[in-house]
């Protein structure tokens, strides 16, 4: 809840409107584990709290810690479902990877997340508590968030707008809209309306291939969008936020990592105000997808920045931990 939202409640409640910033500063600044520790409330408020909300905490399952300083974080929700987060350290500061859904159904082949479907939408305290719990965990600030863990983003939209105000609020955690990446896979009608929403954030569309017909043996949603109406649809938010896109593109080896697919990449973006992210596949065990080999990446890096094309290759971080996205909740569900 915003604070406006509280303090509405508290007045339903006959309470007086100054308890609001007191229970936000609670949550998001003091960041609690439990109505309980709420010190300055009265304890009869404190009870109807109790009886009437729910602070939903994480707990920590499984932190894994790879030699390049990489944390991954299984966290387990109240109603015993598992998400993951991924803190990577660079050196222009912490960024943590969060999971937007349990689970995913948008089906991707070559992705961990999707295997056994949707299974919920996260709620917005869900997404809030992955950064506040590995914070605490690491002793570290995060100052960059990125929204590529498990789920699609866009399809739990409404959490995903709630979360990122949350998180930017001036009373909350302050984290600058400008350091916050939504990445998708490509729902057009959501781009749109997220678009209208005017964040600062920054967007990234899964693109993965140039041309429709190879798109569509990777990701299903291909079959929904054509990659000239996605790519409307993300000019059009380029448009209303002012914020340049983000293209991810997962290199597998022989399947879309020629030199013909950097040329037609070349093509579909050299108008467009747009970075390209390169990103060797990472197998998983369940899918035959094949990495690229370090030459052909190089290559098609270099067929992109010929054209103009900004494009950086994502530098492998965890690798001997569970690298893959989805790895580590796949094995405690096993
Ligand atoms: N659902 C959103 C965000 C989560 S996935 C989306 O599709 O964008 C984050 C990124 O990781 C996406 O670009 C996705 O295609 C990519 N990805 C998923 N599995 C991968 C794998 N095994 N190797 C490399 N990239 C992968």
């Amino acid at each position: 809840m915003t604070i406006e939202e509280i303090k509405t409640l508290m007045e339903s409640w006959g309470e007086k409107a100054f308890r609001a910033p007191q229970i936000f500063d609670w949550l998001h600044g003091k960041k609690v584990k439990s109505i309980g520790e709420m010190s300055n409330l009265p304890l009869a408020l404190r009870e109807k709290l109790e009886q009437e909300t729910a602070l939903a905490t994480l707990t920590l399952h499984t932190r894994q810690i790879s030699r390049d300083g990489t944390r991954k974080y299984l966290f387990l929700l109240p109603d015993h479902q598992a998400v993951e987060s991924v803190l990577m350290q660079y050196d222009y500061g912490n960024t943590l990877c969060i999971s937007s859904q349990v689970g995913c159904r948008m089906g991707c082949h070559f992705c961990a997340s999707t295997i056994g479907g949707l299974v919920r939408n996260l709620l917005p305290g869900e997404m809030l508590e992955q950064i506040y719990r590995v914070e605490e965990e690491a002793g570290l600030n995060i100052n960059h968030i990125v929204v590529m863990g498990t789920g699609e983003p866009l399809d739990n939209l409404e959490n995903l707008i709630r979360f990122i105000r949350l998180l930017s609020d001036p009373k909350g955690k302050k984290l600058s809209q400008r350091n916050i990446t939504v990445s998708t896979c490509g729902l057009v009608p959501e781009i749109y309306q997220l678009a209208e929403e005017k964040l600062g954030i920054t967007l990234a569309l899964s693109l993965h291939a140039p041309e429709d017909a190879l798109r569509q043996t990777m990701m299903p949603i291909a079959k929904r969008y054509t990659i000239a109406e996605t790519l409307a649809a993300c000019d059009a938010y380029f448009q209303a936020t002012g914020r340049r896109m983000s293209y991810e593109y997962s290199l597998v080896r022989g399947v879309n990592d020629m030199p013909q697919q950097a040329q037609a990449l070349a093509q579909l973006l050299i108008d467009r105000n747009a970075h390209v992210n390169l990103i060797p596949v990472n197998p998983v065990a369940e899918r035959a997808y094949e990495t690229s080999r370090e030459e052909s990446v190089a290559r098609f890096q270099k067929i992109l920045e010929k054209n103009g094309i900004n494009a950086t290759i994502r530098k492998k971080m965890g690798a001997d931990i569970d690298g893959a996205c989805g790895q580590l909740r796949r094995r405690l569900m096993e």
